[in-house]
């Protein structure tokens, strides 16, 4: 079974369909990178999974559970944590604060304080700090560790990047490779296609809210991704959703 099943999903934003039909299966452990153009919905189709915009029709299923209609703390509890875009920390809470804030979904796991600080080690020194004072790359991590805390079975990174100079996307980008050591089932919303891809197993390129391609990351080559991206071409290998 996989761990997380999504099919024939529509959401909408008023009367504008922003995920059209979309279905496709995780499996546990896999890092599926999320891409397309802006506006191709990524975020909403993520944000429905993490229960924070509810969809139209279709349906969610994690590990066969139906969690199209559970409400969003529940579905944290349930092992499904968002690390949304802008990060969202509370500003005036100290780093180990926020991180500690995530345990309170009560699921068991090996996540610990300790265990977030081994995975981002710029995060040691500030453990006191408040999450305001932070440089934009430690405030990613605690966000990052703040989900992890809550030991989720699915992880969900909204554009990690944004906002961060390129040498510190390449560090958190060097911690979240460490981070698919620990099985972790993640799915990653990204804008740059070479970051998304260098941590990738999976790929799933969407356009105008429809799956244009959906291939092992291995298969797929960067000229059919991009072709997926500004719907050039219609790929062979990977799936072309109607
Ligand atoms: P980006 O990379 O720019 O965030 P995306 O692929 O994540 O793009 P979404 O943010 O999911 O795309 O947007 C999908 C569509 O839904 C777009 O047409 C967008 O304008 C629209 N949209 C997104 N959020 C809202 C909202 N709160 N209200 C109305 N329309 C919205």
């Amino acid at each position: 079974m996989s761990m997380l099943s999504i099919q024939n999903l529509e959401v909408r934003h008023g009367l504008l369909k922003a995920v059209r039909g979309v279905s496709f299966e995780v499996e546990k452990g896999d890092v599926l990178a999320l891409v397309g153009a802006n506006g191709a919905g990524k975020t909403t189709l993520l944000r429905s999974i993490a229960g924070a915009h509810l969809p139209a029709s279709g349906k969610i299923l994690l590990e066969g559970k139906d969690l199209t209609h559970v409400p969003s703390h529940k579905r944290i509890a349930m092992g499904v944590a968002l690390v949304p875009e802008g990060r969202r920390l509370f500003s005036q809470m100290t780093v180990e604060e926020n991180l500690l804030l995530g345990r309170t979904s009560g699921r068991k796991g090996e996540w610990t304080v300790d265990r977030v600080f081994d995975a981002f080690p710029n995060l040691v020194p500030r453990r006191h700090a408040k999450t305001g004072h932070l440089s934009g790359g430690e405030q990613q991590a605690t966000a990052i560790g703040r989900a992890l805390m809550s030991n989720p079975d699915v992880l969900l990174l909204d554009e990690v990047s944004l906002g961060l100079s390129p040498l510190v996307v390449d560090r958190v980008y060097a911690q979240l490779q460490k981070l698919l050591t620990s099985g972790t089932t993640i799915i990653l919303v990204e804008q740059d296609l070479g970051r998304a891809m260098s941590v990738a197993s999976h790929v799933i390129c969407m356009l105008e809210g429809k799956i244009a391609l959906d291939s092992p990351a291995s298969v797929a080559s960067r000229e059919q991704i991009t072709q997926a991206y500004f719907g050039l071409h219609r790929s062979d290998s990977g799936r072309v959703a109607q």
